[in-house]
């Protein structure tokens, strides 16, 4: 990193005016790049129209510069609004879509402003605009490529520098459930729509910047450079630095432009004619890099280094969270009246109703398929019931999306576990308190989130250690085994300060000394006053624990009461011995 910006500061001494021009295309492929990174590599939305919001900021500095005189800032200005208010109405159109129909409208928007730059007049058709004035800063006229090198990588490492500050943050953390954990972030709290609108929002302003830097720096504006296939090699250059990291931004942006310039010069040569030779020697290089690095050069990369990687600094000391006000015990906390829920033909609960109180622990037992994870998902809000009531705390929940539910103090573990494997375990559990802190995006860009960020990962570090995991806190969550993995969805739950806890098997393959911390652990929760609602297999683990119990079978609920009463209950014995025939 000191070495890159090392290399940065000294390249407009030491190289010719041609690569410091190629270091300038660099920059600007970076910075769309970049925003692809955030896009497309962390959040999963992958877009082939990023070339029309350069399109957007290089023609807005250029007509205003041009035809009306303007100063380029105010075509910056006026470049970065229009790309927001356009991107906002094309991300609240597309950004909801799912699989392949995103990628797809992407092109679509992407050949229509092609088209579109091309054949309006004031956008000077296909010829496009000439002559787009320097920039001047500080009485400077940045006229040459070295006059313009500067402005362009002063914003780009500050892009950089933002979207890294980002990614490490409430924020980012968020962010980077969107991709594959979307509906477990919702349990915790994070309204992924908006955010995921933010990052397209984000994307597309990175683009425009590079676009009006690109306007000024060419003195030339044309749809060329707008075409879908650019778009395409944006996306070349995200993935081949690794589309999931920040620097993997720079590296594919250098990688691509470089040798896209040294293939123009000898491809000719070799072929004897000219022709866009480039274009076929991409793809096959596209293909074999998919082959062989799927994730890019920069884990590649990352690797080689891995030696000199410092180890992260142990959690710094901070002022606790406030903890929410626990309810009463005996209260009534959750109740369940004629809840009905179908998967086509099959209920999966049927006219199931039922009651717990605060402060307690009620399990919820029955043989696979008896409809007990489906009862989790309904009173999380990540399922609808098809008829019935759901009321936490006296007031109806069952029609309040899951992040709503979760605000009200409900916190989950899901049976099949739900991390983020790529992310530390802190950061998972530090994801289950993202709505005990406030900092929004642009604040964690400028780093003005530090002392919440201090606070979030503290709490967080300290229900990691509350579930035994303190050893393995800076790990990968994908590198635990599956019983620790399940501890530390108990550590993120508990993270949320909830008043309602839903564990789905949590003991589930862990071994018994495992299970009895864990025992010991819910005992506490329970004395503290936190209520558990617990689905486990295990029956001494259960007995032991719980203060009654919920039996269900075949989404019906066949008796309910004490433990020892339910020990003897003919009807369940009967259901558990057809389970195991
Ligand atoms: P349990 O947790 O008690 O083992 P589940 O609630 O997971 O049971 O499942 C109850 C029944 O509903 C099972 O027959 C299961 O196959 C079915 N089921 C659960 N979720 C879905 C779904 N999303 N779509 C269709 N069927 C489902
Ligand atoms: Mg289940």
């Amino acid at each position: 990193m000191a070495l890159f910006i090392a290399f940065l500061a000294l390249a407009p001494f030491a190289l010719s005016e041609f690569y410091v021009t190629l270091m300038n295309y660099i920059g600007l492929a970076t910075l769309v790049t970049l925003g692809l990174v955030l896009l497309t590599g962390v959040a999963g939305l992958m877009s082939f129209g990023q070339q029309v919001f350069v399109g957007f900021g290089a023609y807005a500095t250029a007509v205003l510069t041009i035809q009306y005189g303007a100063s380029p800032w105010l075509g910056l200005g006026a470049g970065l609004a229009f790309t927001a208010a356009a991107a906002l109405g094309l991300g609240l159109i597309t950004v909801r879509l799912s699989g392949h129909y995103l990628p797809i409208s992407t092109i679509a928007w992407g050949l229509a402003f092609y088209f579109a730059f091309g054949n309006l007049d004031f956008l000077g058709r296909y010829d496009g605009l000439q002559g787009v004035p320097a920039i001047s800063l500080f009485g400077w006229k940045l006229e040459s490529g070295r006059g313009s090198y500067a402005l362009i990588w002063v914003a780009t490492l500050a892009a950089l520098l933002a979207a890294h500050n980002l990614l490490d943050s409430r924020s980012g953390r968020a962010i980077r459930t969107l991709r594959f954990r979307a509906t477990m972030a919702e349990s915790f709290g994070v309204d992924t729509a908006r955010l995921k609108l933010i990052v397209f929002l984000y994307a597309a302003l990175l683009a425009s910047l590079s676009g009006w830097l690109y306007a000024h720096f060419l003195h030339f504006v044309s749809p060329g450079a707008f075409n879908v296939n650019i778009g395409i090699e944006y996306l070349f250059m995200a993935v081949v630095g690794g589309a999931s990291q920040v620097w993997g931004a720079v590296i594919g942006a250098s990688l691509l432009t470089l040798l896209k310039e040294w293939l123009k010069d000898i491809l000719p040569r070799f072929f004897e004619q000219s022709g866009n030779y480039e274009a076929i020697v991409f793809g096959l290089l596209m293909l074999s890099l998919l082959h062989r690095a799927r994730d890019g050069l920069m884990p590649v990369l990352a690797r080689l280094g891995r030696a000199h990687r410092r180890i992260p600094a142990k959690v710094a000391t901070a002022n606790p969270l406030p903890r929410r006000p626990g309810p009463p015990a005996g209260e009534p906390l959750l109740a369940l009246a004629g809840v009905q829920k179908n998967f086509g033909g099959l209920a999966a609960v049927r006219a199931l109703s039922f009651e717990m109180r605060g402060g307690a622990i009620l399990g919820l037992i029955g043989p696979n398929g008896a409809g007990k994870s489906t009862v989790f998902n309904l009173v999380t809000g990540v399922l609808r019931a098809g008829a019935g009531e759901v009321r936490f705390r006296g007031a109806r929940i069952d029609a309040l999306p899951a992040r709503r539910i979760a605000r009200l103090g409900i916190a989950r573990t899901f049976q099949h576990v739900n991390l983020v494997g790529g992310m530390s375990v802190l950061e998972n559990v530090a994801l289950g308190a993202h709505l005990r802190g406030a900092k929004g995006t642009l604040q964690a860009m400028l780093r003005l989130d530090r002392e919440e960020e201090r606070r979030l990962l503290h709490e967080a570090a300290r229900q990691v250690e509350r579930v035994g995991l303190a050893a393995h806190v800076q790990e990968a969550a994908a590198s635990l085994a599956l019983g620790q993995q399940r501890l530390v969805e108990v550590a993120r739950a508990l993270a949320a300060d909830p008043v309602l806890l839903l564990l789905d098997e949590p003991a589930a393959g862990l071994r018994f000394q495992e299970k009895q911390a864990l025992a010991a652990l819910l005992q506490r929760l329970r004395a503290e006053g936190t209520s558990i609602l617990l689905v486990e297999h295990d029956m001494d683990f259960v007995m032991g624990l719980v203060d009654r119990l919920v039996v269900m079978d075949f989404g019906e609920k066949i008796a309910e009461g004490l433990p020892r009463e339910i020990q003897a209950n003919p009807l369940v014995i009967e259901a558990y011995l057809g389970g195991i025939e």
